[in-house]
């Protein structure tokens, strides 16, 4: 089956296939997808935070510049050199307030300290008043590089989902630095935003598209398999309508298997319908050749017997006449012999034809057959000619029966040949591709037939000839029907007469 596909023509498995690669590429697709959404939001958080962190942090050197321009109006030191502890407290506290999840505080430098640290969104129970111990090195050392470099430095440290950012900037003091302001912001969970959804995402995504490969693969398989059942199911059918197709390859292809046993089971009876037409058909034919035949016999019967009693009747009268009686006598013997004769050819006719093909070589046969009949063509000054066509296989057919109809048909030919010679020629021919079926075509120059007689032709005792028997073509007729072949004639009366002899191989 295979083989009849046409080139361009994809199996299913093939389109399957093709389908279970796009839904990997669409899986790899979302998959990059998701993790820039995730990268990108991941990036959006941070980046805000960092801007905020800026804002508080400006915010804050600016109070921080006014508290101590109004501590240095009044000639004192700034409120840092001064170590107002709970003043700078304040500050940070009061401006942080405003900025969620913010803490801070400041340096010292000449100390080296962190002082007036704050955490006023603090969401703990009481209020958080220690810088924390984790992260103070990262604060100590981005506070020292801002006083250091005296400009504002951020710097940003991943703790697994978190991140935590640090923010300085130096503060001045009369136009000098004297420490730095510093801000941490924790930025809760912000790497792993979407995280669990699209990890979860990804192991569903994952599931369904494996999921649906399963499927589709034991899908093709079990259909695979069921078109296989199937086919095999076919053959079998081919070879005997009587075999059963079984399927497991699903609902489908079980009700195409259902459809095929009783697509064969509809054949089957049909095929049994025919078989009986025919030998009905058969047996009418048998009747009418019969009837036909009966009448033949009747027709033949009835001359001689008139023949019989009008002798008989003249012998009564002429009974004592001896030399009539002599006459009549031998009359009425005569008679008697032709019905004898009849009864003879009645009884020949009567044997039934019992067929017993065997396989020979056509061509030869008739070749051998035509030998006999040379002598007697060129007695009669006629041509006799054979065109064998090549026949690739032995026809199966009874051999004998089979010369008794090309004798009856080739007689008939010679003797339809004018005195003065003609031509009988002889064809074989395949008539289909396979040879199933193979012709005997013979062919005559002779005297033809009327057309008003071509429906008689196969009367039994139909003949235009004095001592013809008028048995010659209903014998062959007989015999070519019994082979499950046909006769058919064509003639043209002064031009010549064809009788083809089809018979199945
Ligand atoms: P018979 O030869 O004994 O007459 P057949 O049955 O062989 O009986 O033929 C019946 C009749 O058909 C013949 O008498 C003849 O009139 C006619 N006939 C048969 N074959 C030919 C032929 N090839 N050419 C002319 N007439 C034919
Ligand atoms: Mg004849």
């Amino acid at each position: 089956m295979a083989q009849e596909l046409k080139h361009g023509t994809w199996s299913l498995k093939s389109r399957l296939a093709v389908l279970g690669t796009l839904a990997a590429a669409a899986v790899a697709i979302a998959a990059f997808l998701a993790f820039q959404m995730l990268h990108r939001t991941e990036a959006a958080v941070v980046g805000e935070a960092e801007r905020q962190l800026a804002v508080a942090g400006n915010q804050m050197a600016n109070r921080y510049h006014y508290l101590s321009a109004s501590f240095l109006e009044r000639d004192a030191p700034s409120p840092l050199a001064a170590r107002e502890e709970v003043l700078i407290t304040q500050l940070t506290e009061a401006l942080l307030a405003g900025y969620q999840g913010v803490e801070g505080g400041f340096y010292i430098s000449a100390d080296d300290a962190l002082v007036g640290y704050a955490y006023p969104t603090y969401q703990g129970t009481g209020r958080k008043t220690d810088v924390p111990a984790a992260e103070e090195d990262v604060i100590r050392r981005v506070a020292r590089r801002a006083f250091r470099e005296e400009k504002a430095v951020t710097e940003q440290a991943d703790a697994a989902r978190d991140v935590i950012l640090f923010y300085a900037r130096p503060v001045m003091a009369g136009g000098r630095p004297e420490g730095s302001l510093w801000l941490m912001h924790r930025l809760t969970g912000v790497r792993a935003i979407a995280a669990p959804l699209y990890g979860w995402g990804l192991i569903i995504l994952l599931g369904v598209v494996a999921g649906i490969a399963a499927w589709a693969s034991f899908t093709v398989r079990q259909l695979s398999r069921g078109v296989e059942t199937l086919e095999a199911g076919l053959l079998a059918v081919e070879h005997d309508l009587g075999a059963e197709i079984s399927s497991q390859g699903g609902a489908e292809l079980d009700r195409i298997a259902a459809a095929v046993n009783r697509l064969a089971r509809s054949l089957r009876d049909q095929q049994e319908r025919q078989a009986r037409l025919e030998a009905d058909l058969r047996r009418a034919d048998k009747l009418s050749a019969l009837g036909r035949l009966v009448a033949a016999v009747a027709h033949e019967v009835r001359n001689p017997l008139a023949s019989i009693r009008l002798k008989v009747e003249r012998s009564i009268k002429a009974i004592a006449d001896p030399e009539k009686l002599c006459q009549n006598f031998s009359v009425i013997q005569s008679e008697i012999d032709r019905l004898d004769h009849l009864v003879d050819r009645l009884l020949q006719l009567a044997k039934p034809i019992h067929l017993r093909p065997a396989p020979f070589d056509l061509n030869r046969f008739v070749t051998d057959r035509l030998e006999l009949y040379r002598a007697r063509a060129d007695s009669q000054r006629g041509e006799l000619v054979f065109e064998p066509a090549p026949l690739t296989a032995p026809v199966h057919l009874d051999k004998d029966r089979l010369g008794q109809v090309l004798d009856n048909i080739l007689t008939n030919a010679l003797e339809a040949l004018p005195p003065k010679g003609g031509r009988v020629k002889v064809m074989t021919s395949a008539l289909d591709a396979g040879a199933q079926r193979v012709a005997l075509t013979i062919s005559d120059t002779g005297v033809g037939i009327p057309s008003g007689e071509m429906s008689r032709l196969f009367e039994p005792f139909y003949t235009t000839k004095d001592k013809g028997t008028g048995l010659g073509l209903f014998v062959a007729a007989e015999i070519v029907r019994s082979h499950g072949g046909e006769i058919k004639v064509d003639s043209e009366p002064g031009i010549g007469t064809t009788v083809q002899v089809i018979f199945p191989c």
